[in-house]
């Protein structure tokens, strides 16, 4: 372990949770909680099993939430090194488990359990399912540790959505209202950002779709294997925007192994999307319009009318596809593929790119709104960056009500409960005071440097460019990412197509040299646009 305790390392109180993988980056989640002398082993999204025993497993049972690869990777390697450790999961989930492991195809090495029916794993230590939104399958796992003076409970959210998706209805508030467990483990993943409502999200993406193939471009919609190219197919199939319209859709790769598992799923998919698949199928489909088909380039199976949809996660099929028309590269925010999959070579950055958000799992205020209908004692937070994880755990709403914590790998979390609720002695988040400086041609709002200590530093000053607006009284201040700025620039450059990068005399080497420009040293693309554009011809 790199952390300051090791699995053997004793705990004083009845509960506590020991993270082996934290959720954070690429490390994967696995977390190892602890309910009286009883293990159990919360998710194995381990890339590898270098910091576990050779011989002695770290739990006596294992839990799988889901089938994405942070929360599931590690478990073939988990199973192949502690056959005997038991491995538990829901119905769903065992139907897209073996999705991680392609090149292997494993038989099923574990069992499955029912929705919300409690199952013992010991005498006194029982588990219940119950669906989490998110993906097909996700779970949120409830364990219960019965003594003579009390039962002990832990709520483990995994990933979770509470809005509906077309493929997985949200996290049911309804079933675990008032639960009121000792601790509760959920994901902070968006910290205490919020997002536009779901439905608003789709609609835009659907918006920059059209956009694209109005301008002729086909769009490559790179997307990890499993949920979200799932989700945009189903919305692409199902939305009166595109149904009926001429228009060629091609699936490749894991994403398209995943559909097929999709439909041995149906039982248990949202009543829509069975009602839908009564008229026509799922995914698969050369007569509906608009067609998905399934690429395959040695078979011939390749796009034949232009502009199309490609919706993948293979760099092969993609390398296919690209010498023909004019692409628009529009992938979901935070989600670089040349950077997730070696497989993909840096020729995406030569590409016009988009960005859109469709969140898989709920942003802050659904995070807080799950948190006070559950009522646990601890909110231990998992599965976000340091600094969205400090947001969460420095809100005073959920700091004057639970005891939070954010642990990182190899910190043990001891987590006592009490009969009545301890005020955490936890600083507030720290607000400052600053001065106003106006003259004719100015305002400027003086800060304290202290401000840069801040994880969030780096972002909000990234570009040196912020956003101000009033919300009600207050002044909300924003940094503007380096995406962002490039964003606004094509949205400009439609106002006037010749006006742009392409044609300014500043743009050398993909890149703009015009130190007036807020691009200024970016790697910029032809059709980019900025209000220092100087055509070729101007002079100064
Ligand atoms: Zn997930």
């Amino acid at each position: 372990m790199k952390g300051a305790h090791s699995l053997t390392t004793p705990s004083r109180s009845a509960l506590a949770c020991l993270p082996l993988g934290a959720g954070r980056d690429r490390e994967g989640l696995c977390l190892q909680v602890r309910l009286g002398s009883h293990r159990v082993l919360l998710d194995c999204g381990l890339p590898a099993l270098d910091d576990l025993p050779p011989d002695t497993p770290p739990a006596a049972w294992a839990i799988c939430s889901h089938a994405h690869s942070e929360h599931a990777r590690g478990f073939l390697a988990l199973h192949r090194r502690y056959p005997d450790l038991p491995i538990y999961t829901s119905e769903p989930t065992s139907a897209l488990l073996s999705l991680n492991w392609p090149e292997e195809q494993p038989a099923p090495f574990w069992q499955t359990l029912a929705w919300r029916s409690p199952r013992p794993l010991a005498p006194d230590l029982h588990v219940q399912l119950f669906p989490a939104g998110h993906l097909p399958g996700a779970a949120a796992i409830l364990l219960a540790h019965r003594t003579p003076q009390r039962t002990y409970t832990l709520l483990y959210t995994g990933d979770f959505l509470l809005a509906n998706a077309r493929l997985v209805e949200g996290l049911s508030l309804e079933s675990l209202r008032g639960l009121a467990p000792d601790v509760l483990i959920v994901s902070g993943r968006y910290g205490t950002a919020r997002h536009p409502r779901r439905r608003q999200l789709e609609k835009q993406l659907l918006a920059q779709i059209e956009e694209a193939l109005i301008r002729n471009r086909s769009v490559l919609l790179p997307v990890p294997p499993l949920g979200i190219g799932q989700e945009i197919l189903m919305l692409l199939r199902s939305h009166h925007q595109f149904t009926g319209r001429e228009l060629e859709i091609w699936v490749a790769g894991q994403v398209a192994a995943a559909c097929d598992r999709y439909l041995e799923l149906l039982p248990h998919l949202p009543a829509a999307a069975q009602n839908f698949a009564r008229h026509q199928p799922l995914f698969w489909d050369d007569r509906v319009l608009p067609r998905v088909q399934r690429l395959a380039a040695e078979q011939g199976a390749l796009p034949q009318r232009f502009p199309c949809l490609l919706v993948t996660d293979s760099g092969a099929a993609w390398r296919a596809c690209r010498g023909r028309g004019r692409w628009l590269l529009l992938r979901p925010e935070e989600f670089e593929p040349a950077e997730e999959w070696p497989d993909w070579d840096d020729d995406l950055a030569a590409l016009p790119q988009e960005t859109y958000l469709l969140p898989d799992q709920s942003d802050g205020r659904n995070t807080a709104q799950l948190i006070h209908n559950i009522r646990p004692q601890h909110a231990v937070f998992v599965r976000g960056s340091a600094a969205n994880l400090a947001d969460l755990t420095s809100l005073e709403e959920l700091q004057s009500r639970y005891q939070l914590h954010s642990p990182a790998v190899g910190t043990l979390v001891e987590l006592p409960v009490g009969d009545r609720f301890i005020q955490p002695e936890t600083p507030p988040a720290p607000s400052m005071v600053g001065e106003i400086e106006e003259t004719d041609s100015r305002i400027s709002i003086l800060l304290p440097p202290t401000l840069s200590a801040s994880l969030h530093w780096s972002q909000f000053a990234d570009t040196g460019l912020v956003e101000a607006r009033w919300q009600g009284d207050e002044l909300v201040l924003r940094g503007l990412s380096q995406r962002e700025l490039l964003r606004q620039s094509r949205t400009a450059a439609c106002r006037s197509e010749r006006d742009c990068c392409n044609t300014c005399r500043y743009y050398q080497g993909q890149r703009c040299s015009n130190p007036a420009s807020p691009l200024y040293g970016f790697k910029v693309t032809p059709e980019g646009y900025c209000p220092a554009f100087a055509g070729v011809g101007s002079g100064e």
